[in-house]
């Protein structure tokens, strides 16, 4: 594999090589849970998603885990807002993302760790930081991390070690911390706020210290990739980086990945201002998950992304062309001698392909090179110039590329038995010339969501993308 990915830890492009051949460990700081996530945060896990079906897709047996942020300030306010428990909460957030993530196609992580099912690994993990004189407590039972005591604090962000932090999730007033810079590993208990009864006394942990446990606890004390929003560099990314190694005394993780902002009208997409649009509204102005996916990963990871009807457009335009080539290969019969060129055509597809991908995930040109394809398949299947086998193995090859990209079928691939039913019931109509009645299931079929083209082939049936419904 000659995999190359921009670690932002050293600003270069480096060849990715796997800590243990073969196996590569992943972590993805994962959704908070206190609000539906929207489809800027879908831009970042979704890139991740394409990184692990890139790394599988080449042979690599990847453990991808990401976490589920089920306690946080954000939480806790929403949670009093609202007059709940935080488990309710987050139980219908979690529950909302993943049913979100499935429709989206992102793979299932190997592991999706729940901070509130592992204080005790933060627990243990800050009592390394006590113990070595990296952490501090202060007077309403909150324990600090030192930055001053850790030299390298700072190099992920390339941050003046005299900054002071901003941007931080906690008031410098709110704590009484030895200097600004510090952050709090562990939150006094307060009144209203969840609690946890440890070893290092009562409260609960940061949100920082949260991801160090949690992907450590399922990757080592050092593993491959971290990836995450370009926002989450600084301060979340630098403060994991210290307490981990601090607490450890190894390098934590080799290659840093961060995604570019998705934009929508010119800004930042983020909750905090409001330019924010959920996949739930995506779905609701007509576009398919497949439409939504394929806008969210067809830029390169680092690219800046402007969001909005004109890509969801196009997007929609692109998974269809994909839909239409496949099933118009399902469907075709020809006795013609195989097509001689189509092996070369479709090595050197898989050679564009994988040399894009394989550049800092270039995802654009790995595009181009499968439109390529189509326009020559479809320019084939009109000419009648493939076999039948070909069109198989034209099929097959889009598919095995669809491993790794998510955007050409549906899970699905059969009807339910009774539109099955409507279709041998239409094809047995036209084969009597009953026109009237293989209209009239023509058109039933289409107000189910199938639509029906009669090819030389025969009937040929394909979902209809929702964009087209509306
Ligand atoms: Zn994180």
């Amino acid at each position: 594999m000659n995999l190359r990915l921009t670690n932002t830890l050293t600003g270069r492009a480096e060849p990715f090589v796997p800590l243990e051949p073969g196996r590569v460990g992943m972590y993805s700081c994962g959704p908070t849970v206190y609000a539906p996530a929207h489809v800027g945060n879908f831009r970042s896990f979704l890139f991740a998603d394409l990184l692990r079906r890139y790394l599988a897709w080449q042979g690599l047996a990847v453990t991808w885990v990401m976490n589920i942020t089920d306690v946080d300030d954000k939480i806790i306010r929403d949670a009093r807002r609202e007059g709940v428990e935080i488990g309710e909460l987050t139980a219908r957030y979690t529950a909302l993302f993943l049913e979100d993530a499935q429709r989206l196609r992102m793979t299932p992580p190997d592991v999706m760790p729940r901070a509130t099912e592992h204080v005790t690994d933060m627990v243990a993990l800050i009592e390394q930081l006590l113990a070595r004189g990296h952490a501090y407590r202060t007077g309403d039972g909150s324990i600090f991390f030192r930055i001053a005591s850790w030299p390298g604090y700072g190099r992920l962000a390339r941050l003046d070690p005299t900054q002071q932090r901003v941007g931080e999730r906690v008031e410098s007033d709110e704590y009484d911390k030895d200097d600004v810079r510090d952050f709090a590993v562990w939150k006094g208990p307060r009144e209203g706020e969840p609690s946890w009864e440890t070893a290092i006394g009562p409260g609960r942990p940061g949100w920082h210290v949260e991801c160090s446990a949690m992907s450590m606890r399922y990757l080592g004390p050092t593993f491959d990739i971290h990836t995450g929003g370009v926002d989450l560099v600084f301060p979340h990314h630098e403060d994991e980086i210290a307490q981990s190694e601090a607490a450890t005394g190894q390098p934590f993780v080799r290659t840093w990945l961060h995604c570019a902002h998705l934009q929508m009208g010119g800004e930042k997409m983020a909750k905090r201002t409001g330019n924010i649009e959920r996949p739930a509204d995506v779905y609701a102005r007509g576009y398919s998950p497949r439409a939504l996916r394929y806008a969210l990963i067809a830029a390169q990871y680092r690219a800046p992304l402007e969001f909005g009807d004109e890509s969801l457009r196009a997007a929609a335009s692109a998974v269809e062309r994909l839909a239409t080539v496949l099933a118009a290969l399902d469907a075709y019969r020809a006795d013609a001698a195989p097509d001689a060129t189509l092996p070369a055509l479709l090595e050197e597809t898989r050679g564009r392909f994988v040399d894009a991908l394989d550049d800092d995930l270039n995802v654009s040109p790995a595009l181009a090179a499968v439109f390529d394809l189509v326009r020559e398949l479809n320019r084939r299947i009109d000419a009648r110039a493939l076999s039948t086998e070909d069109a198989a193995t034209a099929a097959a090859f889009l598919r095995d590329l669809d491993r790794v990209l998510g955007i050409m079928e549906e899970e699905a691939e059969g009807l339910e038995a009774e539109l099955e039913a409507m279709l041998e019931e239409r094809a047995a109509a036209r084969a009597r010339r009953d026109w009237a009645t293989s209209d009239r299931l023509r058109d039933e079929l289409a107000g189910r969501g199938v639509l029906i083209e009669d090819t030389r082939d025969g009937q040929r049936w394909r979902r209809v993308v929702e964009a087209q419904r509306g």
